[in-house]
C-alpha cells in the first residue's frame, strides 16, 4: 500500500497534447500562443483581464503595488492563511496588521474587520488595502466585507489561491475585488505545475502588472528601465498544462466535492467531527475536505486522529498556522479573539485530491473510526442522514476555557 497523499496533480491526455504543441512551436518560453490561450480561459471564466505569472504570490506581489501599498503602508489581512497572501505586504515595505476570522465561516470576520478600520481611522492611519482570503475552496463574505471597506474608502485584494471554481452569489470567486490572484501550484484544485494568475477589473492594470512581470522594459529595442521590473512571467511550456486543466475545472469541483460529502456522510453518526461549514451564499469546491473535532465528543483528539493516520501512511494536515503564531509576524497588530487559534487547534485536512479512489478514501474513513472507536460500517441511524448538500452536523468553534 503507499502513502495517500493530500492533495495531488491530476492530469489527463488533453494538457500533454498542448505540451506538445508548446514543444512543435518552439515558443517554450514566456511568449507564445498557450499563454495567450490559457489567460482568455481564466479571463472568460472571471469575467475579467487576466495575465499569467509564476507563482501565486507572485500575483498577490504585483497586485499590491497596482493598489499603490509601498513602504510605510499598512494592509489589512486574514489572520487564518497561508503565508503567502500575507509576505508580499512584506515584500513592499508594509506593514500586516492582522485580522480574525468569524467563526460560521472560517473567512475574515466583517465584525474584526470593521473594528480595525475604524481603530486605525482613528489612530490616523488608514490602511492602503485589505487582503481577503477565500480559504479552502470557499468565499468569503464578500458583500458584508465590501461593505465595510466601501465605508472606509479602502480596495480590496481576493487571494482566490483555493479558491478558483466557487463562487459567491452567483459571482466568481476573483472577480469581486479591485485585484485577484490565483494559484495554480501542484496542490491546487487544478495546476499548471506551478504558476498563478492576476486579475484586475480595470484593463490597464492588467497591462501594467503584464509590464512589471517582464523586467519593466520601456519601448523600444534599447534596454532602457524607468521602473522596477520582476521576472514573474509564466512559461508557455507550463500554460500549456493550465490551459488542459481549466477545461477540467468544473470536472474537478465536482469531484473534490464528492470526496468531501463522502468523508461527511462516513462520519455522519460521530457527533465529535464535522465538516467545514457550507455558506448559504455561494458553491463550495472543498478543495480540501476539511473537518473540526471536538475531542470529547469524538472521544480522540485532533492530534490522535493525525498520529493515527500518520502511522496508517496517510497525510493529513491541522489547518493553516494562523499568522499571529508565526514567529515572522508574532509582532503585528492584530484585531479579534481566538477563532484562527481554535481552528488550528482543532481542525485537520485529509485526504482531498480529485483523483483519489474509492478504496483510498475507504483506508482513510476506516483509520477515522478506528480512533473514535467506531465501528468500520455504521449502520446509518435514522435522522443522522446530513442533507445531500449541506454539511451535515455543526461544531461551532468554542472558545478557550477560561
Ligand atoms: C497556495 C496559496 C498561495 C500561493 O500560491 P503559489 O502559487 O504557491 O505562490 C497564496 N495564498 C493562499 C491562500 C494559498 O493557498
Amino acid at each position: 500500500m503507499s502513502r495517500i497523499h493530500l492533495s495531488v496533480p491530476h492530469l489527463g491526455r488533453q494538457e500533454l497534447r498542448y505540451v506538445h504543441e508548446a514543444f512543435e512551436s518552439n515558443w517554450v518560453s514566456t511568449v507564445g500562443p498557450q499563454l495567450d490561450a490559457f489567460e482568455r480561459a481564466l479571463s472568460s471564466r472571471i469575467g475579467r483581464p487576466a495575465v499569467a505569472l509564476a507563482s501565486g504570490t507572485a500575483a498577490i506581489h504585483l497586485g499590491l503595488r497596482l493598489l499603490g501599498v509601498g513602504p510605510g503602508d499598512e494592509v489589512l489581512a486574514s489572520d487564518f492563511t497561508f503565508v503567502a497572501s500575507v509576505n508580499p505586504i512584506r515584500y513592499l515595505g508594509a506593514t500586516p496588521v492582522l485580522v480574525d476570522s468569524d467563526p460560521g465561516t472560517w473567512m475574515m470576520s466583517p465584525e474584526r474587520l470593521a473594528e480595525a478600520l475604524e481603530d486605525r481611522g482613528r489612530r490616523g492611519r488608514r490602511p492602503r488595502a485589505v487582503v481577503v482570503v477565500h480559504l479552502y475552496g470557499q468565499c468569503a463574505d464578500m458583500d458584508a466585507l465590501g461593505e465595510v471597506c466601501a465605508r472606509h474608502g479602502v480596495p480590496i485584494l481576493e487571494d482566490a489561491a483555493e479558491a478558483l471554481g466557487a463562487t459567491y452569489k452567483g459571482q466568481p470567486a476573483g472577480s469581486m475585488g479591485e485585484v485577484a490572484a490565483f494559484s495554480f501550484n501542484g496542490n491546487k484544485i487544478v495546476t499548471s505545475s506551478g504558476g498563478g494568475m492576476l486579475v484586475a477589473r480595470r484593463p490597464e492594470w492588467v497591462e501594467r502588472a503584464r509590464f512589471w512581470s517582464t523586467q519593466a522594459r520601456d519601448p523600444g529595442v534599447a534596454y532602457h528601465h524607468s521602473e522596477m521590473g520582476f521576472n514573474y512571467r509564466l512559461s508557455n511550456v507550463l500554460a500549456a498544462i493550465g490551459r488542459g486543466q481549466l477545461e477540467v475545472l468544473d470536472e474537478r469541483v465536482r469531484q473534490r466535492r464528492a470526496v468531501a460529502f463522502r468523508y461527511r456522510d462516513a462520519f455522519a453518526d460521530l457527533p465529535g467531527l464535522a465538516l467545514m461549514p457550507q455558506a448559504p451564499y455561494g458553491l463550495h469546491t472543498n478543495w480540501l475536505s476539511c473537518f473540526l473535532v471536538d475531542p470529547d465528543r469524538l472521544g480522540a483528539t485532533r492530534d490522535d486522529l493525525l498520529a493515527a493516520l500518520d502511522a496508517a501512511d496517510v497525510e493529513a494536515r491541522p489547518l493553516w498556522k494562523p499568522m499571529h503564531l508565526q514567529p515572522l509576524y508574532a509582532d503585528c497588530d492584530r484585531y479579534g479573539g481566538d477563532v484562527a487559534e481554535r481552528l488550528f487547534e482543532l481542525g485537520l485536512c485529509l485526504p482531498s485530491s480529485s483523483n483519489l479512489s474509492l478504496e483510498a478514501q475507504r483506508r482513510v474513513i476506516d483509520v477515522v473510526r478506528d480512533v473514535a472507536g467506531a465501528p468500520r460500517r455504521p449502520g446509518r441511524s435514522p435522522g443522522a442522514a446530513p442533507a445531500a448538500d449541506g454539511a451535515g452536523p455543526r461544531i461551532d468553534v468554542p472558545h478557550h476555557r477560561q
